[in-house]
């Protein structure tokens, strides 16, 4: 019972600070939408955020996220964002439970998701992940290859991608990453920019994120 107070509260303080940020940039607090990320969190810590009038949720594994959807789809409605690296033999799962697919990184997943969507008659709305700090260890496009694949995932899925996400390296200032990845958007004409996460997503919103991905903020530590 007290998690489940305490989702909602956190809730609130999150939208609050959300909508605060927004406004001390200039923006309007609708235009920024909270993806509200579940992963590790049992089926029961989101009917409890989706009660507190949440809808839209993240997970970054397919399998978990699987699981735990169809226990929550079972008695209300969510909107599901698979927002970590993806191996191509998860496309098709992917592509059967995900509302939007955040982690679009190369042309091997590209094509992997198209099979997938001709088979499952579904169509997922996507990001491409770009790894702004070209960091070994992560998913996303390199920055020097994301014009590339950004113009021909363009061009194979026209307006069902919808932008671009990105996590910054953990030991940097995120600022000039995010701003990057603004503008990257902005270049494309792409209209979404998910950056933004629990300890940072006043500065994504600062920067021009229009989805911000919080976790901890709202769930508790994992
Ligand atoms: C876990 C995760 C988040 C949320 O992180 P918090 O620090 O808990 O807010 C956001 N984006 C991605 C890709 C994640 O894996």
């Amino acid at each position: 019972m007290s998690d489940v107070i305490s989702i909602a509260d956190n809730l609130r303080r999150v939208q609050d600070r959300i909508a605060a940020a927004a406004l001390a940039a200039g923006r309007r607090p609708e235009d920024v939408t909270l993806v509200a990320v579940s992963k590790t969190k049992p089926a029961e810590a989101v009917i409890a955020a989706i009660e507190a009038g949440q809808t839209t949720f993240g997970e970054n594994r397919v399998q978990e996220a699987e699981a735990k959807f169809a226990q929550v789809r079972a008695t209300h409605q969510a909107t599901l964002h698979i927002i970590g690296g993806l191996q191509t033999n998860k496309a098709r799962d992917a592509v059967r439970i995900a509302d939007v697919i955040e982690s679009l990184d190369r042309p091997k997943l590209a094509d992997a998701l198209a099979a997938a969507m001709e088979k499952e008659n579904r169509r997922p709305k996507l990001l491409i992940e770009v790894n702004v700090g070209d960091e070994a260890q992560k998913a996303g496009v390199g920055r020097a290859d994301a014009d590339g694949f950004i113009g021909d995932c363009k061009g194979r899925f026209g307006a069902q991608l919808l932008g671009l996400m990105c996590v910054p390296p953990l030991d940097q200032d995120p600022r000039p990453h995010f701003e990057w990845l603004a503008d990257r958007a902005a270049k494309h004409g792409l209209k979404t920019v998910s950056m933004g996460m629990s300890a940072d997503f006043e500065v994504a919103i600062a920067c021009g994120a229009t989805w911000v991905r919080v976790g901890s903020a709202i769930f508790g530590h994992r």
